[in-house]
């Protein structure tokens, strides 16, 4: 649709009760962002760059949306907030909910506050595992490689784990009405 600009996000939780951080975010997302045209499977990985006790539930979507990506970073930050996510200068923490721009579209975007494609989703299991469910017309406008090669060459060699018994998807769908 006209107008409209197909985003990509990553979004995880670290603190119980994680689904429902989960299902919340996906609910506000929607409700503040635009409509989720494609969900990913829910996957269960290692904290990466800590140490924790609890791993976190990751999962992605792609939702069409009207604002800019300026906008869109700072709804995503009240989203954050409204789900008790507390922010740590002293580097990574656990959390109920992280929710990181992937892709805005096909746009390459540096600013003070936004590194678009995100700048370390080429490195990370956990954002390409649930990126490559999204569907294979997914193009890194950086690198002009396809999400699939991106994780054959990643060299981060964490476990990652799909949820199956985790995956709320038919609750989710119904609330994102897919
Ligand atoms: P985080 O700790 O992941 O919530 O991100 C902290 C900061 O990263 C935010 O305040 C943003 O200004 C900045 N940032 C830069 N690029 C991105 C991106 N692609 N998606 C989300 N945050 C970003």
């Amino acid at each position: 649709m006209e107008g409209l600009t197909s985003v990509v996000l990553s979004l995880g939780s670290n603190i119980e009760n994680r689904v429902l951080h989960l299902e919340r975010a996906c609910e506000q997302l929607a409700q503040n962002v635009g409509r989720c045209t494609k969900i990913s499977r829910i996957y269960e990985t290692p904290p990466f760059g800590f140490e924790a006790e609890t791993n976190f539930l990751n999962l992605c979507l792609v939702l069409e949306t009207n604002l800019t990506a300026d906008q869109l970073l700072e709804t995503l930050q009240a989203i954050e907030s409204n789900l008790g996510r507390i922010r740590s200068d002293s580097g990574y923490i656990s959390r109920t909910i992280d929710i990181d721009i992937i892709f805005f579209g096909d746009q390459i975007i540096k600013s003070d506050k936004l590194t678009i494609p995100h700048p370390f989703f080429r490195t990370r299991k956990f954002v390409l595992a649930p990126l490559i469910d999204l569907g294979n017309d997914l193009i890194d406008p950086v690198t002009h490689l396809t999400i699939a090669q991106i994780f054959e060459n990643c060299i981060d060699k964490s476990p990652i784990t799909v949820c199956k018994k985790l995956i709320p998807r038919p609750q989710l769908f119904n609330t994102l009405h897919i």
